[in-house]
């Protein structure tokens, strides 16, 4: 954790200063002004830029960060025999967390029925007011899920696939060109190793300089969504966002932590610990590639992962490995059925738990990214898929819940590979220096 030089007071608890009292006061101004046109313009002026402006030095670290972290990863393992181990072994985890992050959910909102409770009434107004949005979601989101989901990870022009935020095209590239790299003689691979990892320094670097505008932008952030909120639908929608919070904290608290003390060897209470910084990062930017850079420095420094097998898990994981988006699904399919009153049978549940599972996969480390293709489920098992309207007004602070589980979801996956490829580092050691917050 990296000290702020002018105050002396570490990043991590700045950050945490801006996350609790951006929510205070935008809750106090929620509840005082509500509707009143200043805070709209408050919103628009300056918590919104402000936040944009920290999102934005994140995000656009993001690219060059996967090419060069995930080309230094697979470099480093080596040999493709240990890279091909490697890699079944973290995608086996992502698969096996992700599924029991999103059986959790679907029990959970099968016992609870909270969809059974909304009347019509509620349904319609809720449909009315988000339906703009919603349509736009669709507009946006012209994605489908198939065959073609697989094919199109492999670009045709890996820089029109970085242009366009298409982190499975970009990180298929960076695999490829690690590997090649790895064939080539020892004289011929040195000078592109030495500049992707000063590349994979800069970026660091780059990121070191947004992150001193964490506890301003988290700040903005958390005002925006807090004086915005419609705090009276937690009435009509409270037991939706209480299953997804419950299966959340379930999933966090038995699972997860089952697996880090089980095939992560690490005392649970401890990594949670430890792994602080990138929660709360995740929390307040609802984004797995804002929070990347955090969580490698992280696992590299707070967890012992050695910086090969972190950057290569992490990056993949931050694209692929989404544990609570996964739950969100599979609970928002089910509780959409139960408004609408449609009846899944088991079959048809099986098929929410695969889709839920495998379009997490194709989710879009971005805030509200699993939306577009939630639409797509749903209308796959036949609910409404403009019914997305009905929950969208406390989508944010879900999504907010559901990034910090993605990204511990990929610290436990470092971790698990971390310990059985190698000997951990030393993790013992109080509070080891990490470059980014
Ligand atoms: N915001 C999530 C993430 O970045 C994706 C989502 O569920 O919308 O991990």
């Amino acid at each position: 954790m990296a000290n702020d030089g002018a105050s002396g007071v570490k990043l991590h608890t700045r950050i945490v200063v801006g996350l609790v009292a951006g929510a205070l006061a935008g809750s106090a101004v929620n509840a005082t002004a509500g509707e009143a046109t200043w805070v709209a313009w408050v919103n628009t002026n300056v918590a919104s830029p402000v936040g944009q402006v920290f999102l934005r030095m994140l995000f656009m670290t993001v690219v060059p960060l996967v090419f060069a972290s995930l080309t230094l990863g697979v470099a480093g393992i080596g040999n493709v025999g240990r890279l091909g181990r490697i890699g079944v072994k973290t995608l086996a985890y992502f698969l096996v967390s992700t599924a029991l992050s999103t059986v959790v959910g679907l029990v959970l909102v099968s016992v609870v029925d909270p969809g059974g409770g909304i009347d019509q009434a509620t349904r319609q107004e809720l449909l009315a007011t988000y339906r703009g949005q919603a349509e736009g979601l669709q507009l946006g989101g012209g994605v489908g899920f198939g065959v073609s989901t697989f094919v199109n990870m492999i670009p045709r022009n890996p820089v029109q696939a970085a242009a366009a935020g298409d982190m499975l095209a970009v990180i298929f590239f960076a695999l490829v060109f690690g590997a090649a790299l790895t064939r080539l003689s020892n004289d011929r691979a040195q000078p592109m190793l030495g500049v992707v990892g000063a590349l994979a320094d800069i970026v660091m670097m780059i990121i070191d300089f947004a992150m001193k505008l964490a506890p301003y932008g988290v700040f903005a952030l958390i005002f925006g969504v807090t004086s915005r909120f419609g705090w009276h639908l937690l009435g009509e929608l409270g037991w939706y966002v209480v299953v997804v919070v419950v299966g959340l904290l379930i999933h966090a608290g038995v699972n997860l932590s089952l697996l880090v003390r089980v095939l992560g060897g690490m005392n649970p209470i401890e990594f949670w610990y430890r792994s602080r910084t990138s929660l709360i990062t995740a929390f307040s930017t609802s984004s797995s590639n804002a929070t990347l850079p955090t969580t490698i420095a992280v696992a590299e420094h707070q967890l012992g992962v050695p910086p090969t097998i972190a950057g290569f898990v992490l990056p993949l994981g931050a694209t692929m490995n989404m544990n609570g988006t996964a739950l969100y699904e599979g609970v928002t399919v089910l509780f959409l059925a139960q408004v609408f009153g449609v009846d899944l049978t088991l079959a048809q549940q099986l098929v929410v738990l695969i889709l839920s599972v495998l379009t997490a996969v194709g989710t879009a480390g971005v805030p509200g990214g699993s939306l577009p293709l939630m639409m797509v489920v749903l209308a796959t098992v036949g609910v409404p898929a403009e019914g997305i309207a009905i929950i969208l007004g406390v989508d944010r602070i879900l999504d907010m819940c559901r990034t910090t589980l993605n990204v511990a979801g990929d610290l436990t996956a470092a971790l698990f590979v971390a310990r059985t490829e190698t000997v951990v580092t030393d993790v013992t050691m109080p509070e080891a220096p990490v470059a980014v917050a």
